[in-house]
């Protein structure tokens, strides 16, 4: 069944998306947010108890304060905003309602979803980039011990846990497992713990691996994993480590099936990154009506926009159609 027509359609009930749809709303425009899975599904998804690097106020969206008594907040407080947020505008949401098509043109959109069809004036793709993992290409990499989402440490102690990169995302898991009791094994491609790790959690890392708490193979690559070790090829030779679970935390990218084979959103080919093309005034992409916000809008380059300096998408995105004849 088809809805009445709305003027806009969010995809993607992420921080950025939620932005987009209340500075939308706020224009007198009616609204509904997409999303496959729950609200604030990325961080719904993140290690619990995480902190974030940001403090409070560089979260915030739509004005709302994000008072804490902490610095950092962690991953339960940004749950608890966001949420509040969302109820206070009173967005409309669908939630476990995944987008798998867009029908027509700019004043005539028809979102395809699994749960049926949305008439919209224009979509705003807010996606981010947290549903498809960077693959390693190599056998065993699809085993059910392999996994390339860090939630807690405790299913681990007692456990060998080979955990693959040097990032902030697998340094803090790394520590994290040590902690509660795992022997840990970091495999990392590079010569060190990237320059990139904040600089509250590198030199943690580093000295847990020169006390020998972990141990850390470098300028080593992994050549398969089986049901229990992780053979790898270091300066020295190949080696056969031991692996009850391991954590293959080398990233995310932006799903370009959605983009590119669903959307028809025309990419940017002369950014390595492969972003989608859109105009940096209004974030209008090249399909008209179309427009992209948030971490999205980096492509591969997915440090490029987080929530800090993503969520003011919604306000250059909410001008645009203000200022455009959605009302076609
Ligand atoms: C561990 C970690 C810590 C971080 N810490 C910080 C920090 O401290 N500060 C900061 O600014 N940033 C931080 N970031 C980055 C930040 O979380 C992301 O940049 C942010 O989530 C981007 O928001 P977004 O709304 O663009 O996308 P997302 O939050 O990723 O939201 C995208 C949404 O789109 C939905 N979606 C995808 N495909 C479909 C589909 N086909 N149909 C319907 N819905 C779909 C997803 O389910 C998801 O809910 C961190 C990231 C990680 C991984």
């Amino acid at each position: 069944m088809i809805t009445e027509k709305l003027d806009a359609v969010v995809i993607g009930a992420g921080p950025v998306g939620l932005a987009c749809a209340l500075e939308i709303q706020r224009q007198g425009f009616s609204v509904t947010v997409v999303d496959k899975g729950a609200l604030v599904n990325s961080i719904v998804g993140y290690p619990t108890n995480m902190e974030f690097f940001s403090t409070p106020e560089l979260l915030e969206i739509g004005g709302y304060p994000f008072p804490m008594a902490s610095y950092k907040p962690h991953r339960e407080d940004a749950l608890d905003y966001y949420q509040r947020v969302a109820a206070s505008e009173k967005l409309s949401l669908r939630l476990y309602e995944r987008v798998t098509g867009l029908r027509g043109q700019a004043g005539d959109f028809v979102v395809e979803t699994t749960k049926g069809e949305i008439a919209t004036r224009t979509v705003v793709v807010a996606t981010g980039f947290f549903d498809v993992p960077n693959p390693m290409g190599i056998p065993g990499e699809d085993l059910p011990h392999v996994n390339h989402y860090y939630k807690e440490p405790y299913a681990h102690a007692g456990q060998d846990v080979v955990v693959v990169g040097a990032k902030n995302s697998s340094a803090k898991a790394a520590l994290s497992l040590v902690r509660s009791g795992a022997r840990v094994t970091l495999v990392v491609r590079g010569a060190e713990v990237s320059e990139s790790v904040k600089y509250w959690i590198r030199p943690d890392l580093i000295n847990r691996i020169k006390e020998g708490r972990i141990t850390a193979y470098f300028n080593t690559t992994i050549t398969a994993i089986t049901p229990h070790t992780v053979e790898i090829v270091t300066p020295e030779g190949p080696r056969s480590v031991p692996a009850d679970y391991v954590y293959a935390l080398t990233g995310y990218r932006p799903d370009y099936s959605l983009l590119v084979d669903m959307l028809a959103l025309p990419l940017d080919e002369n950014d390595p990154a492969r972003p989608i093309l859109f105009d940096p005034a209004t974030h209008e992409t090249a399909r008209p009506g179309v427009y992209a916000a948030g971490t999205v809008c980096g492509g591969l380059a997915t440090s490029r926009w987080f929530i800090e300096n993503g969520r003011h998408h919604a306000q250059l995105i909410a001008a645009a159609l203000a200022n455009a004849p959605v009302n076609a």
